[in-house]
């Protein structure tokens, strides 16, 4: 029996993690809005696995830094699904660079889309569970953002600056912000991806040498999977997580136990 009838925004649904967390959703048998970039096909092919699991859904392009995209995103969710309970804030990107010569280009993209894309999109978000009726103390959440960052918002990363400052900056986002609205019983949490095998990354576990070195750096020994993810999504969005707001759950086979340490250090 299809039990969760909650709607979902997930930004960045059309490839890897976003894409898996809306499946997941959809088998549930969730009302999804799949939101994409550019990648028409992606999505189209998100929302076909969401419909054969038992779930609704529609796709929608917006770029989630530019705000009149957003606004118009969360209008068509309201205006198909009445209300909005839970936003993953998860479409992100790297532009790669040392840091003498990254351009401000390559800073802006990435702080726009990681950060700014997830400010924006949780903004809109808490308009409108700021406007549902509010909870008695004894309710459950009346909505949920769950923030997808990365161990690089506690693990530092030569090389990608820009992106571990939009990780890091996206911990306090979701903390400042779990503070500021868990009196009105809105839940704000983060999950942080270790190695996930997604377009992301695909030049590194693609390539047998690469993976050998990466998992020098993952003690579980095996790469995470876009699946891993999306079942701890759909938990920290379900009432059974009730008591949890402001937490980071690290989902990175032990990536940020100092795996240096292993053999003793
Ligand atoms: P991905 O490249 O498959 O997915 C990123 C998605 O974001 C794509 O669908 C892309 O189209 C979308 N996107 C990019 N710019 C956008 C914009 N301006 N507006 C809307 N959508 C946009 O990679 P992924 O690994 O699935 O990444 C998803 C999230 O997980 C990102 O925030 C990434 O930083 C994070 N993450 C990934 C890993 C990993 O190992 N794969 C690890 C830690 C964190």
């Amino acid at each position: 029996m299809k039990t969760n009838n909650q709607t979902v925004i997930v930004t960045g649904a059309s490839s890897g993690i976003g894409q898996g967390i809306a499946i997941a959703f959809g088998k549930q048998g969730a009302n999804v809005v799949v939101n994409y970039h550019s990648d028409e096909e992606g999505a189209t092919s998100t929302l076909e696995k969401i419909i054969e699991g038992g779930g609704k859904g529609f796709i929608h392009k917006a770029d989630v830094g530019k705000e009149d995209e957003v606004i118009s995103m969360f209008e068509k969710a309201t205006s198909e699904y009445g209300t909005l309970d839970v936003l993953i804030n998860n479409a992100g990107i790297q532009k790669d660079s040392d840091f003498s010569s990254m351009t401000l280009d390559q800073w802006n993209k990435v702080i726009n889309t990681n950060l700014t894309g997830q400010f924006l999109c949780a903004r809109e978000a808490i308009q409108l569970f700021e406007a549902k009726k509010q909870a008695s103390p004894d309710d459950k959440a009346i909505g949920n953002i769950i923030f997808i960052s990365s161990v690089h918002d506690i693990i530092p990363w030569a090389g990608h600056v820009n992106y571990a400052s939009s990780k890091g900056g996206i911990l306090m986002l979701m903390k400042s912000l779990a503070l500021e609205v868990a009196p009105k019983k809105i839940r704000i949490n983060g999950i942080s991806p270790g190695a996930i095998a997604t377009d992301i990354n695909d030049e590194v576990w693609k390539d047998e040498e690469k993976m050998k070195e990466l998992m020098k750096l993952i003690p579980y020994k095996r790469i995470g999977l876009p699946e891993d993810i999306a079942k701890v999504a759909v938990w920290l969005a379900s009432p059974e997580s009730d008591y949890i707001t402001g937490t980071t759950i690290y989902v990175d086979g032990g990536m940020t136990l100092y795996p240096g340490f292993v053999d003793n250090g």
